[in-house]
């Protein structure tokens, strides 16, 4: 997603444009927050001008009640768009890209969010491949191999080898982007872990 310019960051996210669900209290925090005035109030609260609407998600973390949510139904959607943008970016460097994971500090949320929080797992170490999907499929064991950290936003799946990720966000499918990354051919879900240096 970081090598798409900003309309491919527009077009990777806009299928998950938020929905605002019931109770508004018509207080217009969130039209203040919205960059193209996509935000309105009627009688029956806000609503929102999905024509105009780029998905930046201000008004999610804008509205005080939690009114406003990620559209999740559409969400193996945007988890595939950002994996073909993820292959448009490399597809013409093919022998050109190396890829290193950095499995250290594993927070909760997405990296664009201006915020962190604990980590969910203890700090791993640095994977380094030629091939993206096949790292992040051993990053994506290497995690759940892990025990979970019980003062960290993990709700489940504390344990050894459960999935830490479905732990923290339920109805979000990791291995999706892994088997889409094959399926359109930006690599390969096989590795071989060699470890060539003493653990962090
Ligand atoms: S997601 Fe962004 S552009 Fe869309 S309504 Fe919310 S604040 Fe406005
Ligand atoms: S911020 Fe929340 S409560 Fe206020 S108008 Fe927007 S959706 Fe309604």
């Amino acid at each position: 997603m970081g090598c798409a310019a900003a309309p491919g960051k527009i077009e990777q996210h806009e299928c998950v444009k938020p929905v605002i669900i019931e109770g508004c209290a018509s207080c217009g925090t969130c039209i203040e927050s919205c960059p193209e005035n996509a935000l309105h109030i009627t009688d029956e609260g806000a609503k929102m001008n999905y024509d105009k609407c780029i998905a930046c998600n201000n008004c999610i973390f804008a509205c005080p009640n939690s009114l406003i949510k990620l559209n999740w139904d559409k969400m193996d959607e945007f988890i595939e768009r950002m994996t073909e943008y993820a292959l448009g970016a490399v597809q013409s460097k093919k022998g050109k890209v190396g890829y290193m994971n950095f499995l250290m500090n594993i927070t909760p949320d997405c990296d664009c969010l201006p915020w962190s929080d604990r980590p969910i797992v203890p700090d791993i170490g640095i994977l380094v491949s030629n091939d993206p999907v096949a790292l992040d499929a051993a990053s994506y064991d290497l995690v759940n191999h892990q025990k979970g950290f019980e003062n960290s936003l993990l709700h489940h799946n504390y344990h050894e080898g459960q999935d830490k990720f479905k732990g923290v966000w339920d109805r979000v499918d990791g291995h999706l982007q892994l088997r889409y990354g094959r399926e359109i051919g930006l690599g390969n879900l096989k590795y071989d872990l060699i470890n060539i240096g003493s653990e962090i």
